[in-house]
Order: structure tokens, then C-alpha cells, then sequence
């Protein structure tokens, strides 16, 4: 584990300028997916943190958390729950709406994805606002889950959005 450093990860993200709308500085993370060298490299990343901790889930946040943390949970030998946007999952769910920089979204998890009060490891690629994690914390608690630490690959931290996030222990070795 750990040959391949967050500087090195972080200079293989790729900014796109106004996406998906004028102002936005788009983190791209397809150039570390697409090389297997990066990609175990970040996954490696996030699962040496939690070494020795005791995860039972790991809750990953439509979409591009997908890509990361079922990567990570197979890694660590944890259970995966999606998080994902309202009217996909199938079966009976939590929903919590957030507020965006322009209207609402919302976000919905299955009323049984969790085992009472066990701990659980939430990821996304990002954090911007704190507003998606925030909302997907306050899920996985009404569903059952204790969230023992939310993982982003990337922190933009001029954003704040750990203001938003509380008392959880955050990790992410990028930081812009
Ligand atoms: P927020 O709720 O503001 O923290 O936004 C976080 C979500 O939006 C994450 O799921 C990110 O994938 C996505 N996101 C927000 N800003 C960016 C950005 N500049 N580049 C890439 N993804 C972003």
C-alpha cells in the first residue's frame, strides 16, 4: 500500500472550467480512474486511514462516490449501501431533500440498509458545500447507522463545507 502519494493523485486531476455551468471549476477525476496505477493508489489512500477501525458499511453517494467507495469496501472488507437521487432505488426509503445553490435536491437510502447503531463509513469524490454529505449523514442516521467518518478523495476547502459537517471525523487527502 501507499506508493502512490496525494500529490501525486492530485496532479493528475484535470480542471475543467465551466462545468456543467459558467463559474464552476470542475474537479475531474476519469484521468485517476482510468489508470490502474492511480486508482488503487487512491483507493489505497483511503483504506490505509481506517486501518484497525471497525466499519460494517460503507454508504457511497450517487454517483461518482459509487466509483470510489465500492471500490474501498471490498478493500476493506466492508458492506455497501448506495445513496442515491430520489425515485431510483426500489424498494421502500428515507428521503432528504437539501438545499442547492439554486432549488432542491434529494437523496434516498432503503429504510433497511443498516444493522441498528452500527458504524458506518460514508463516501463521495468530493466536498464542496457539505450540503450532499450533510444530507446523506442525516439519512444513514434515520435509517439506523452511527456514521463513524465521512471520506472524500477531494476537499475544496475555500468552500467550508466541513462547517456543515460537524463534529464527524472527515478525511480527504486532496485538498484545493
Ligand atoms: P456539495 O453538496 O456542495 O458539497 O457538493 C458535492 C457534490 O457535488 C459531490 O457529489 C461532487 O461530486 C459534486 N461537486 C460539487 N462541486 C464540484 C466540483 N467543483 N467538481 C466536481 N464535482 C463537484
Amino acid at each position: 500500500m501507499g506508493n502512490i502519494s496525494a500529490d501525486t493523485l492530485k496532479s493528475a486531476i484535470r480542471d475543467v472550467p465551466d462545468f456543467p455551468k459558467p463559474g464552476i471549476v470542475f474537479k475531474d477525476i476519469t484521468p485517476i480512474l482510468k489508470n490502474p496505477a492511480l486508482f488503487r493508489g487512491a483507493i489505497d489512500l483511503l483504506a490505509a486511514h481506517h486501518k484497525g477501525q471497525s466499519i460494517a458499511k460503507i454508504a457511497v453517494i450517487d454517483a461518482r462516490g459509487f466509483l470510489f467507495g465500492s471500490a474501498l469496501a471490498l478493500v476493506m472488507n466492508a458492506g455497501l449501501v448506495p445513496i442515491r437521487k430520489k425515485g431510483k432505488l426500489p424498494f421502500k426509503t428515507f428521503e432528504e431533500s437539501y438545499a442547492l445553490e439554486y432549488g432542491t435536491a434529494t437523496l434516498s437510502v432503503h429504510v433497511d440498509a443498516f444493522e441498528k447503531n452500527e458504524p458506518v463509513l460514508l463516501v463521495d469524490d468530493l466536498l464542496a458545500t457539505g450540503g450532499t454529505a450533510a444530507a446523506s449523514a442525516h439519512l444513514i442516521e434515520r435509517a439506523g447507522g452511527r456514521v463513524v467518518g465521512i471520506d472524500f478523495l477531494i476537499e475544496l476547502a475555500f468552500l467550508k463545507g466541513r462547517e456543515k459537517l460537524g463534529t464527524y471525523p472527515l478525511f480527504a487527502p486532496i485538498v484545493f
